[in-house]
């Protein structure tokens, strides 16, 4: 197993998730108690209102590696973007946990979006759903020894879980090298979907693998990304129809149908308690090499 220094997560959360006792921010402190306390024992840097709604509902009680940054008016949210970026491992942050309510206009605020874009540069973790943040603190902490927490379960027969695979043109390649390697588990689930270019290419990459017949319709490919693709998927997301969507983000190219491409995500926010995005390669690596794990867990 690997052996590696305890996490430094940065931790956030828009007002509506974490004001009420029940609320997001709660859900997750309280569902993922174990895999935090016990199997990561993570630093937390939470910025001000988070840290503050943590102490007032009383999660996380006696945890002793919380720590408060400055409230998001005063600039929290710029510092965790700092540390993201940050090349000193004494102060830079492994992950950020951003539980965002797609309402809430401090979501499209400068620092809210370039903490997704430094993230995504650094190949760090940005959870910014319910969902994606549960997973990720499960799936770390099954690595780490835990026994899994079985009231995800469900979530983890794949079998009757869909997947969306998106890649930017300079991403493609990469994804392609990503889903021939962790085939096996990206083949598992019941249905694969991806928009235009990127499904017409994972489709002849399937049809090498598993053959001309099988191969050909591995995934369903909706509209090219700029001609509505992205939406068509965000559109199953909010039916539900599809939880995990592995986006292959290019930050360092501005293109014209940026707007559908905060759409898909803000779809994800809109059912943080159902779906979740993962942005950038590393990370997916990881999410399909520890997930390829995990699923061991409950078909054994
Ligand atoms: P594409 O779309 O797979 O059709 O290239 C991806 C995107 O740019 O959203």
């Amino acid at each position: 197993m690997e052996i590696r220094k305890n996490l430094r997560i940065g931790l956030a959360a828009s007002r509506s998730h974490l004001q009420s006792p029940d609320g997001i921010l709660a859900r997750l402190l309280n569902d993922a108690k174990t895999a935090i306390t016990q199997h990561l024992q993570p630093e937390l840097i939470a910025i001000g209102g988070t840290y503050d709604a943590i102490r007032a509902h009383g999660l996380l009680e006696a945890y002793g590696h919380l720590h408060r940054f400055p409230n998001g008016r005063e600039g929290g949210l710029m510092k965790l973007v700092s540390r993201t970026a940050d090349p000193d491992p004494a102060r830079a942050l492994d992950a950020i946990i951003y539980l965002v309510d797609p309402t809430d206009q401090s979501s499209v605020f400068p620092e809210a979006v370039a903490l997704k874009r430094q993230a995504i540069i650094h190949g760090k973790p940005f959870l910014s759903t319910l969902a994606g943040a549960r997973e990720w603190l499960e799936l770390e902490a099954f690595e780490m020894g835990a026994v899994g927490d079985t009231t995800l379960d469900e979530t983890f027969f794949l079998e009757k879980e869909n997947v969306a695979l998106i890649a930017h043109d300079a991403k493609k390649q990469e994804m392609l090298m990503l889903v021939e390697r962790h085939f096996a588990v990206l083949d598992r689930f019941g249905q694969r979907f991806a928009t235009g270019t990127t499904g017409g290419l994972l489709n002849e990459l399937a049809r090498k693998i598993k053959g001309e017949d099988a191969g050909r319709n591995w995934v369903k490919p909706f509209l090219s990304g700029p001609m509505g693709g992205d939406a068509q998927i965000a559109e199953l997301v909010l039916d539900r129809q599809c939880r995990r969507i592995l986006f292959l983000e290019d930050p360092h190219v501005a293109r014209q149908h940026e707007a559908d491409i905060q759409l898909l995500e803000r779809a994800a926010r809109t059912v943080s308690e159902y779906a979740s995005c993962v942005s950038e390669a590393s990370c997916i690596e990881r999410w399909c090499r520890l997930l390829e794990k995990r699923i061991l867990k409950i078909s054994s």
